[in-house]
């Protein structure tokens, strides 16, 4: 099993992903998708004139303040517009893949976490009514179902919280506990870069390998968001997924370049 995790940011290329995705899957190789959304998020957000809000925790970790009015941005995005539209990519190549969230089923669950701490013009802050969280436990029931009826499942955030209430969760780290409940052989995480860079963004200064008990360590060399594709990579490899590779999803093969050892290979 091979966990994907393509993400939302700019020059993606989804055509490049499904079309190599589905050759894959029609040789026989068992897959799931996960994706995410971020740039597409932001465009309809600033459209509906909620413009986006990052906030950044006292750790230096970045993330998207989702208050309801954001949530529901957010599911029309992540769950209607990028979910369907790979789902339409697949069944256009053939595959008869299912686009669900992590509330459907409840297939991604964690604790809701009402208020973030945040660093403001250099004060720590608390900022309440967020609707966020972590990826906890995976509940494999359906996807189980899915694979076993010959259907490709693609995930996305949001997840549910134990309460039953939908918690906008980090993709990657999602995609890492998902990888980790079904015992992949490997996990992908597909970006618009080529893997994780020693000196962003000069692509020439691409680490190659990881060896995974010094993850954590790379840490240093993520900015921003990059740093919970290193968490969720750490946390992968911690679950005994032997495999997490950094790769590029702008063109070509994405996923057969990324199992080809391009990119950053943690193992
Ligand atoms: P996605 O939504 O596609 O999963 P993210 O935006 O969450 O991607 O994270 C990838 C981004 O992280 C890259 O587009 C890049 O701007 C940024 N980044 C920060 N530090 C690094 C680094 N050291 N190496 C590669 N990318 C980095």
């Amino acid at each position: 099993m091979i966990v994907v995790k393509v993400g939302g940011s700019a020059g993606i290329d989804y055509d490049a992903v499904c079309a190599d995705l589905a050759r894959r899957w029609k040789a026989g190789e068992k897959l799931i998708l996960v994706h995410g959304g971020s740039g597409e998020t932001n465009r309809v957000a600033e459209a509906l004139g909620h413009p986006p809000r990052f906030v950044t925790s006292p750790s230096g970790y970045t993330s998207r303040f989702t208050d309801r009015q954001t949530l529901e941005i957010f599911e029309m995005v992540y769950c209607g517009k990028m979910n369907k539209g790979i789902v339409e990519r697949l069944q256009r190549l053939g595959v008869n893949a299912v686009g669900l969230s992590g509330l459907d089923g409840r297939i991604f669950e964690g604790r809701h976490k009402d208020s973030v701490r945040i660093v403001e013009d250099g004060k720590t802050k608390i900022l309440r009514g967020d609707h966020t969280g972590t990826v906890e436990k995976v509940n494999t029931d359906l996807i189980d179902l899915l694979l076993a009826g010959g259907y490709l499942p693609v995930l996305t955030p949001p997840a549910s919280s134990y309460e039953g209430v939908a918690i906008n969760v980090d993709g990657d780290r999602a995609a890492a506990a998902l990888a980790v409940a079904l015992k992949a052989d490997a996990l992908l995480l597909l970006s618009n870069v080529p893997g994780l860079l020693r000196a962003y963004p000069d692509e020439s200064s691409l680490i190659r390998e990881i060896p995974a008990a010094d993850v954590e360590s790379y840490l240093e060399f993520a900015q921003d968001r990059m740093k919970k594709k290193v968490l969720g990579a750490a946390e992968a490899v911690q679950g005994g997924v032997r495999r997490v590779i950094f790769g590029d999803a702008r063109a070509g093969e994405p996923v057969s370049a990324a199992l080809g050892g391009a990119g950053t290979v943690v193992s």
